[in-house]
């Protein structure tokens, strides 16, 4: 009989299980949404108890829909929505404040005063990361300073502050295990991923005691069993990693120079760096990928922020249509955008322009556009911003890119694909499976509980569903960038300083 792994895809709006036979088929799936609270403006907060019970609720309602026991699930993976912090109490197990989720701005003042002393280069240096908010140490010292009981605890050594990953293996395993993986441990902005442990000077910055941190365990690899008590059984939890690392993993993206990107309200870009930790000149992030056994796995990151979020907005908004996947005939019906480029900067631009100060804007309006041209151009600026994310990798990393692997709900859409591989000029490789991120913490658990014996293995599992070739002429590729650069130079700094 075929082994069920199951992973845990714990996000940021939903939480969820996915069960997979041994051939990387979906057995079955469950999801439950949960709210998110908002307290202050810039602030947002989640309840712990209701992403364990979220969690939970789907782990029996995908067994159950597979007509399965739990007994007769083989290992468990774990993905989750990164950076987020959970703040409990090691006697009792109860959690201290609501998790503060990774968009929360709380911190940001923090951060600026630590880029004013200049210790943002010694934390660029030493986790690879930018400095702000988003990152966990920074909400971790907020919790410490502000929740009473929580300083308390620390000082008696019974605070434990996690990720959602250790807080899920912590619920799962009935309190017996206080660890997380590298990939998690590495968006913390406390781990020094070059030495793979929590940094002493950093942690004595935040004031962050080493004893409230979870172990750092590697990503694939037994990380204890679940309580019996809590699922009439012991399932090995044997794999877990970040949901853009386990999507790389996913995607077996196993190489230096794979990349995956996922089109989703944004895209997050990964490029596997192998075993060097690439330093990035263009403002990309460099994070672990994975550790497997002793050997560690690096990666550039690099994201768009408005990708799916431009469609959204055209469709909700401006109302051009009714539904995100109308918009692949749409821009297939004409033959080309008519000139007009949108620049998608709801909130600035990215890497590599880092311009805080720029806005969306549309150019090269005509009498003759009508909306299947700007919902074409609305494709086309997410692959023109995906173009520019790899080629800053390509050049951190000092070699060329030659593959890209997608995923996440935009990729359905074969047009974004198809001018996806024009524009970058390399193949677009789309799996038949696009939940890459359960599976990628799906293979990291049967990796190491003997499923599959070895990378090859799982490479031959992930199964392709459409492959992209590059057709259009170099000319047209050049006068197409040539056009959005210049599109893009003029939404730079339309606030000024003073209007922010
Ligand atoms: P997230 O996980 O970030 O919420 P999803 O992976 O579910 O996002 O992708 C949804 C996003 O992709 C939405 O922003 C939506 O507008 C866009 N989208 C979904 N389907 C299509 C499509 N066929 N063509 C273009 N955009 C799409």
């Amino acid at each position: 009989m075929s082994k069920v792994i199951m992973a845990l895809d714990q996000g940021t709006t939903s939480s969820r299980t996915i069960l997979f036979n041994e051939d990387g088929s979906i057995l079955s799936s469950a999801g439950a949404e949960f709210d998110c609270y908002y307290p202050q403006d810039g602030w947002v907060e989640q309840n712990p108890m209701d992403l364990w019970q979220t969690q939970l609720d789907t782990i029996h309602e995908a067994v159950r829909k597979a007509g399965i026991s739990l007994s007769g699930i083989h290992a468990i993976g774990i993905t989750n929505q990164r950076e987020t912090v959970v703040a409990w109490n090691k006697k009792t197990g109860e959690p201290l404040h609501n998790a503060i989720v990774w968009q929360c701005r709380r911190s940001a003042d923090y951060c600026e005063a630590l880029k004013r002393e200049g210790f943002d280069q010694v934390l660029r240096q030493k986790t690879g990361l930018v400095t702000d908010a988003y990152f966990s140490g920074t909400k971790m010292r907020w919790l410490l300073k502000n929740n009473e009981e929580a300083a308390l605890l620390a000082k008696e050594g019974n605070l434990a502050l996690g990720t959602v990953d250790s807080w899920l293996i912590w619920k799962l395993t009935g309190g017996q295990t206080f660890a997380t993986d590298v990939s998690n441990a590495s968006r913390t902005q406390v781990f020094n991923i070059h030495e793979l442990q929590w940094d002493q000077e950093i942690l004595e910055k935040f004031e962050i005691p080493a004893s409230a941190l979870p172990q750092v365990m590697a990503s694939s690899g037994v990380f204890g069993v679940t309580d019996s008590k809590l699922l009439g059984c012991e399932i090995p939890i044997a794999g877990v990693a970040g949901d853009q690392h386990a999507a790389l993993f996913g995607q077996a993206c196993f190489e230096p120079g794979m990349v995956k990107n996922t089109y989703g309200t944004g895209c997050f870009m990964l490029v596997n760096t192998g075993n060097k930790a690439a330093e990035s000149q263009n403002g990309l992030l460099t994070t672990i990928a994975w550790k497997i056994g002793d050997q560690v796995t690096y990666a550039l990151e690099g994201s768009v922020f408005i990708a799916g979020a431009l469609i959204q907005w055209l469709r909700d908004d401006l109302g051009l249509f009714q539904d995100a996947s109308e918009t692949e005939a749409m821009a297939l019906s004409v033959a080309d955008s008519q000139g007009v480029y949108i620049v998608p900067a709801f909130v600035g631009l990215g890497a590599p322009f880092w311009d805080a100060y720029a806005r969306g804007s549309v150019f090269g309006l005509t009498r003759g556009v009508n909306k299947n041209h700007i919902a074409r151009s609305a494709l086309e600026a997410i692959c023109f911003q995906t173009n520019d994310i790899l080629r800053c990798m390509e050049q951190d990393m000092g070699q060329k890119i030659t593959k890209l692997r997608v995923d996440g709900g935009a990729c359905r859409n074969q047009f974004l694909c198809q001018f996806q591989a024009d524009i970058l000029s390399i193949e677009v490789n789309r799996p038949e499976i696009i939940e890459t991120t359960a599976m990628g913490a799906a293979f990291l658990a049967g990796l190491a509980t003997q499923v599959w014996g070895s990378l090859e293995e799982i490479e031959a599992i992930r199964k392709e569903n459409a492959v992209f070739h590059a057709k259009m002429k170099q000319e047209k590729v050049n006068s197409l960038l040539e056009g959005w650069n210049k599109a893009v130079g003029r939404s730079k700094n339309w606030l000024s300083e003073q209007n922010v």
